[in-house]
C-alpha cells in the first residue's frame, strides 16, 4: 500500500457550477494550508475537520480562484487517510490550475479509481462495495441505481459471510476428521460434509441470477430485424416516442444500424433497428448488413417484424428460419386488412411467440411492450450482481460440488483441497484474505481432544 499523497479533479470535464479537487494521503493537510487562504485572514493550521471554508486558492503570488475548501482528517474520510476538497468555479482551465499546483506542492496525480481503492485497502469498504461505487456512477435506470446501493450497504458481503463462515466450519470438521479418525468415523464425517455441502451449494446456486446481472449492466439488448419495409424504424420511432430512425417508404434507406434506448421497469432497454439482414452487392449497404447481423448475434432478445398486410416473402422466410434464442415475431401494420395469417408463421416457427401490432397506433403497441416489460424484469433481491462476483460464486460452487463427489469414496483430503478452492473463491467476492482466518477458525474449534 503507497501511503504517498494523490490528487485529481473529482468531478466531470466541462463547464458547470463547480469542480472538485480531491487530495488524500498524510500531506493533505499541510498541501491545503499553503495553498489555500481563508477569507478574513483567519489563519486555522491545523484545520478544523469537516469544516468547509470560504477562501482563496493561490501559488502565493496570484489567486486561482475564490473558492471552499474542507479536510476530513482520517479516519473519518473516503479513503479513511486525511482528505481536502477544493470546491472551484466549474470550468475546465481553472481546476486544471489547481490541479497543476496541488502537484507542485507534492501531490501525485491520482490513478484511475485509486480513491476507492484506498478506501478499500484501508478496510473501509469490501471489494463488492468498491465494485457498487462504479455501477452507481455508471446506473442508467432505476433497478440498476437500486442493486447499487444495495451492494454499497453491504449486500454481497452480508451474503457471502455467512456462507463462509459456514464453510470454515466444514474445513474445521474436516481437518478434525483427519486428525482424530479413531473419534470421528468415516460415516459421520461423510454424513456432516454432505448436509454442509448441500445447504451451501443450494444457496450459491441460488444467487447466481446472470438473468438479472447482465439486465443490470447491459441493459436488454434488442435488436429489431426483418426485410425492408416492413416498418422496423417506424417501430423504433414508435417505441421510443420520438423521431430518431429515418422512416420512408422506399426499401433499404435504413442503410445503417440505428440505436435507441428506453426504461421499461426501471431497466434500460437497447433497441437497435437494423439495416435488414439480406444479400446485397453495394459495398456501403453490405458495411450496414454487416452490422445488424452483428448486432443480432450480440442481442439478448430479437424482435423480427413481418407485415401483416402481405404474404411472406422469401427474404421473410429466410429469416423466420433462421430465428434462435429469446425471440419474438411482431406483426406490423394490424391497422391494415391482413393477409398474413398466424398458422403462415406458425409453419415455419412453431414456437415462438407472436405479437400483433401497428407502429402507426400508439394504442396498438401495448402487448410489446407488456412483452418487453416482462423480459426486462429482474430479481431485486439479488445479492450479487457484478458478473465477477457471480464468476466466483460459480467457481466455488464448482469446487463444492466437486467436494461432494468425494463424499461417496469418503477420501476427506481430497475434500478438503476442494473446500479451500471453494473459500478463496468466496473470499474473492468481498476481497478477504482467507488464510488467516482459515487457521484461527480451526485452533478455536481444535479443544475435540486437548
Ligand atoms: P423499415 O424499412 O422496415 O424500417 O420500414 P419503415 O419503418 O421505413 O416503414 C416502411 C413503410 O411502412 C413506411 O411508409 C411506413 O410509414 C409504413 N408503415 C410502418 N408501420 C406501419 C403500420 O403499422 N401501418 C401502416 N399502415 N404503415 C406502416
Amino acid at each position: 500500500m503507497r501511503n504517498d499523497t494523490i490528487a485529481a479533479i473529482a468531478t466531470a470535464p466541462g463547464n458547470g457550477g463547480i469542480s472538485i479537487i480531491r487530495i488524500s494521503g498524510p500531506e493533505a493537510e499541510n498541501i491545503l494550508c499553503r495553498v489555500f487562504k481563508p477569507a478574513g485572514g483567519i489563519t486555522q493550521t491545523p484545520f478544523e475537520s469537516h469544516r468547509m471554508l470560504y477562501g482563496r486558492l493561490t501559488d502565493g503570488s496570484e489567486t486561482i480562484d475564490e473558492c471552499m475548501a474542507v479536510l476530513m482528517r482520517a479516519p473519518k474520510s473516503y479513503t479513511r487517510e486525511d482528505v481536502a476538497e477544493i470546491h472551484l468555479h466549474g470550468g475546465d482551465f481553472v481546476v486544471r490550475c489547481g490541479l497543476e499546483l496541488l502537484l507542485r506542492e507534492g501531490a501525485r496525480l491520482a490513478e484511475a479509481g485509486e480513491f476507492t481503492r484506498r478506501a478499500f485497502l484501508n478496510g473501509r469498504i469490501d471489494l463488492s462495495q468498491a465494485e457498487a461505487v462504479m455501477d452507481l456512477i455508471s446506473a442508467q435506470g432505476e433497478q440498476a441505481h437500486r442493486a447499487a446501493i444495495r451492494q454499497m450497504d453491504g449486500g454481497a458481503a452480508s451474503f457471502i459471510r455467512p456462507l463462509s463462515d459456514r464453510l470454515y466450519e466444514l474445513q474445521a470438521g474436516l481437518a478434525a476428521c483427519i486428525d482424530y479418525p479413531e473419534e470421528i468415523s468415516d460415516e459421520e464425517g461423510a454424513g456432516m460434509l454432505r448436509q454442509g455441502l448441500e445447504e451451501l451449494i443450494h444457496k450459491l446456486d441460488e444467487s447466481i441470477d446472470e438473468h438479472t446481472s447482465r439486465l443490470l449492466h447491459r441493459g436488454l439488448q434488442t435488436a429489431i430485424i426483418g426485410r425492408p419495409n416492413v416498418g422496423k424504424s417506424s417501430l423504433l420511432n414508435a417505441l421510443l416516442e420520438e423521431e430518431r430512425a429515418i422512416v420512408t417508404s422506399v426499401p433499404g434507406t435504413t442503410r445503417d444500424t440505428i440505436r435507441g434506448e428506453m426504461i421499461l421497469n426501471g431497466i434500460r432497454i437497447e433497441l437497435t433497428d437494423t439495416a435488414g439482414i439480406r444479400e446485397t452487392e453495394d459495398p456501403v449497404e453490405r458495411i450496414g448488413v454487416e452490422r445488424s447481423e452483428s448486432a443480432w448475434k450480440n442481442a439478448d432478445l430479437t424482435i423480427l417484424v413481418l407485415d401483416g398486410s402481405s404474404k411472406l416473402t422469401k427474404e421473410d422466410s429466410r429469416l423466420l428460419k433462421g430465428l434462435t434464442g429469446n425471440a419474438v415475431i411482431v406483426i406490423n401494420k394490424a391497422d391494415l386488412p391482413q393477409v398474413l395469417s398466424a398458422d403462415d408463421i406458425r409453419d415455419i416457427q412453431p414456437a415462438a411467440k407472436q405479437i400483433t401490432i401497428s407502429a402507426k397506433k400508439p394504442e396498438m403497441l401495448q402487448p410489446l411492450k407488456d412483452e418487453l416489460k416482462r423480459q426486462a424484469s429482474v430479481s431485486d433481491q439479488t445479492a450479487l450482481t457484478q458478473p465477477r462476483q457471480l464468476d466466483a460464486a460459480k467457481r466455488a460452487a464448482a469446487h463444492l460440488k466437486d467436494a461432494l463427489g468425494t463424499v461417496e469414496n469418503y477420501t476427506p483430503d481430497m475434500a478438503a483441497t476442494d473446500l479451500q478452492a471453494a473459500q478463496e473463491a468466496l473470499s474473492e467476492i468481498t476481497g478477504d484474505k482467507a488464510d488467516e482466518k482459515l487457521l484461527d477458525r480451526i485452533f478455536s474449534q481444535f479443544c475435540v481432544g486437548k
